[in-house]
């Protein structure tokens, strides 16, 4: 017999990992123990030779439980040791104080069938109910190691019965943190929308009534509260978006079962694969055309012209207790006022959301960490990550570089902010944390981190980066922190971080790669607004800009973000000078585009104004903006009211799938060298207008639109191969959320021998940017 110690790291705690152990050895006869550590799980055992040992940790590998995540196994001969039996011990501090933590998991199968099973006393319709497969887990840990003492559980005593499946071995909630039922857990009850008492002994019952009545539900879920209507009655969920101060952004809906989602949407096996793991993200599906007559209809509200629209299932006993009364799909939309972080308080909730729910679903178990729900969509057979929270963080990205030792901070973005912590081989990445335009987000950024650098023992990095424009938040408190703690400040430009997050998830560093960040803003390095960046990185992640759209002026600003109209009328004013030095600007625009009859002669001659002299005003070169115009020229949509929206609605617009496409030859800048790209877009908004007036129908030139920019990737992707010798793309930026742009460009690229690479892992919008910020802080040699 020979004693061996063995260390295995990963998501190891809290997901069933002991008494899986416990019962493998017992079943190989091992004797020895097993406990928790600061960095993962500490098994010490018996074995007859090195092959045996060998054999326990292939069976490791292949049986763990569902949620757990190994990343590293190791393992050592010590001087012989006996062991009388196979023991789980309590937990051992460790000198790595450095774990992951498993974020929260949706309740599993077992569990479900106690809530549903009329003879189980303590947990039939318990909505608390979880065990080591399932359950809250990230949001509701304050310190590790992951003991029920360092949870928001603590404050509840187990009882007897809870407190022995907590203690045996062989019961699914051996040491599940928040093992809880009827008896001794947090309790529900529903409120109204002044906080008073309405129910407390049905209280799902009552909300499911409230909810068929046409009311709107605040529900108290996992990592935050969620609001609730019913999703066929179009009136109410009007009412909603009118409360709310949200007009047309598309809401998520929650479905009793795959079945029922089935008879909406198309779902792929991989969807369905999606939709029923244990992060039960919101995923993106299609729309069917028709549906069957007997069917209650999905109000016309939800998402209005969207061909997609965001679904999940139940993932807290609570929302399955509620669909066992409320038959009908429900909207399930974060518990926020616009622009604001989700709500997790009960008494925060009543007050500011007192005005827009009707009642409320309260309960005691305070939430920790405050979390979205997740947003997938299926792209390329892979889960395509769009926002980044419930069910995902804070699982790290596992990257190809290693930080040794040095930890980066990175701080990302001023939109779907996310920050980045770099450890060892891990891109630790935070939920995503919203826009930091107001008080409640930035004060919610600050926390996280906060929460994060104590999870992870995150005392001072070596390095922290944020992103170069001067204004945004997330830039200002890093330079803040910067000083305070005394840690190097590294500013990196947007888009280069957009294009090196597709690096670091891909594990392209070390190769020669064309890289695309298309995107609606980031602060330039000349201090223009950047947006359609073409670049050339080699082996050492250095960048060079090679391509962009032609410069114009953002006539007031980044203001104009809001009010696509006035990049259109930009554009036309680009393309009359283009044609006639003479012209009267006001007079071209109302012959022309009957449609701009909205703006007013004084407007136009402001624009004018701001952008012959430029005031208040910056130069762009955006490709989100160059969207945006197109948008408002084919009076497709004038003002947006969420981000992106006028460049989804001409993405939804498009009806057939054809390769037809406008000429690309003369759309590259005379004068272009073999290593500069210029795009002449103000040559193709002019074809387009001409197309228009032509009488081409919007839907047909906002196919050749997409199919044109695809088309235009893979010229400038043979001319980089020819001359940089680059075979990888690297495609990123929000731009690329464009699902029929994104399909294209990818089937273009790959028939033409490229190797195509986006973002899976990280969002390919601004919420993916703290990854790329801390690969390059990396990467620079200081
Ligand atoms: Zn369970
Ligand atoms: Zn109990
Ligand atoms: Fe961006």
């Amino acid at each position: 017999m020979k004693t061996f110690i063995i260390i295995i790291t990963g998501v190891v705690q809290g997901v069933g990992f002991r008494p899986f152990i416990y019962n493998l050895a017992k079943e190989l006869n091992l004797s020895g123990t097993i406990s928790n550590t600061t960095e993962g799980v500490l098994i010490t055992a018996n074995f007859k030779s090195l092959k045996s040992l060998r054999n326990f940790l292939k069976r490791i590998k292949k049986e763990k439980p569902g949620p757990s995540v190994i990343e590293n196994t190791g393992y050592r001969e010590i001087p012989f040791k006996h062991f009388n039996d196979f023991m789980i011990e309590p937990s051992k501090e460790t000198s790595e104080k450095f774990q992951l933590v498993s974020p929260d998991l949706a309740t599993c199968n077992l569990c479900i069938k106690d809530i549903f099973n009329r003879q189980n006393k303590r947990r039939y319709h318990y909505p608390f109910t979880n065990c080591t497969n399932c359950g809250p887990r990230f949001t509701i840990i304050k310190a590790l190691p992951y003991d029920r003492s360092n949870t928001t559980m603590s404050a509840f005593h187990m009882c007897y019965d809870c407190n022995k499946e907590y203690q045996n071995p062989q019961n699914r909630r051996f040491h599940a943190q928040p093992n809880a039922c009827s008896k001794c857990g947090p309790k529900l009850i529903l409120v109204n929308s002044m906080g008073i008492k309405i129910d407390e002994n049905n209280p799902v019952k009552t909300a499911s009534d409230k909810l068929a009545e046409g009311n709107i539900v605040g529900i108290k879920s996992l990592g935050g509260f969620q609001i609730a209507c019913d999703a066929g009655n179009d009136d109410i969920v009007r009412l909603l978006r009118k409360r709310k101060g949200r007009p047309s952004k598309p809401f998520a809906l929650m479905f009793k079962s795959i079945e029922d989602i089935k008879k909406y949407y198309k779902v792929t096996k991989l969807e369905e694969k999606a939709l029923q793991s244990v992060a039960a993200p919101i995923v993106l599906l299609k729309k069917r055309k028709k549906i069957k007559n007997n069917l209650n209809k999905i109000a016309e509200s939800i998402s209005f012209n969207n061909k997609f629209e965001g679904i999940m299932l139940p993932y807290t006993p609570l929302h399955h207790i509620l669909f066992d009364y409320f038959k009908n799909p429900l909207v399930m939309t974060s518990g926020n006022l616009t622009e604001e972080p989700i709500t997790s308080d009960n008494e925060e909730a009543v007050n500011k959301l007192g005005s827009v729910c009707d009642y409320f679903l309260l309960h005691d178990r305070p939430v920790y960490s405050r979390y979205d729900d997740s947003l997938v969509k299926i792209f390329n057979r892979k889960i395509m990550i769009l926002r980044r929270a419930r069910g995902f963080a804070p699982y790290p990205v596992r990257l190809k570089e290693d930080a040794g030792l040095k930890t980066i901070l990175s701080l990302g973005a001023q939109e779907k902010s996310t920050f980045c912590i770099l450890k060892n081989q891990y891109g630790i990445l935070s939920q995503h944390l919203g826009d930091m335009d107001n008080l409640e987000s930035t004060g919610f950024f600050k926390e996280t981190l906060k929460i994060y650098r104590n999870l992870f023992n995150i005392n001072k990095p070596d390095i922290i980066a944020i992103d170069k424009h001067p204004g945004y938040f997330t830039s200002k408190y890093g330079k803040k922190i910067s000083q305070n703690e005394k840690v190097l400040l590294l500013p990196v430009q947007h888009h280069k971080a957009h294009a090196a997050s597709v690096i670091a998830e891909n594990r392209l560093y070390g190769k020669k790669i064309a890289a695309f960040s298309w995107d609606g803003t980031g602060y330039g390095d000349d201090k223009k607004i950047w947006g359609s960046e073409v670049f050339y990185i080699n082996e050492n992640l250095e960048f060079k800009r090679v391509g962009h759209l032609i410069e114009k002026i953002l006539p007031g600003g980044e203001a104009s973000i809001n009010n696509p109209y006035r990049m259109a009328l930009t554009y036309i004013y680009y393309l009359c000078k283009k044609k006639e030095e003479s012209f009267i600007f006001e007079n071209y625009v109302y012959e022309n585009f009957k449609h701009f009859g909205f703006v007013s002669k004084e407007e136009l001659k402001i624009i004018t104004f701001q952008i012959n002299k430029g005031f208040n005003s910056i130069y762009t070169t955006s490709m989100g903006r160059f969207f945006d115009a197109i948008s408002s020229m084919l009076n497709i949509k004038h003002r947006a009211t969420y981000e992106g929206e006028a460049a989804i609605s001409l993405e939804m617009i498009i009806k057939n799938n054809s390769d037809d496409s406008y000429k690309i030859n003369d759309l590259f800048l005379s004068g272009n060298k073999n290593d500069k790209y210029i795009i002449d877009d103000i040559a193709l908004f002019a074809i387009m207008a001409e197309d228009f007036f032509a009488g081409t129908t919007p839907e047909l030139i906002a196919l050749k639109f997409h199919n044109t920019l695809a088309n235009i990737i893979l010229e400038i992707s043979k001319r980089m191969r020819y001359f940089y010798g680059t075979e990888i793309i690297a495609l990123s930026g929000g731009v690329f959320q464009n699902h029929f742009l994104l399909e294209k460009t990818f089937k273009l690229l790959k028939k033409n021998d490229f190797q195509v690479f986006t973002n899976f892992q990280v969002p390919v919008n601004d919420g993916g940017i703290s990854l790329g910020q801390a690969v390059i802080a990396l990467k620079k040699k200081i």
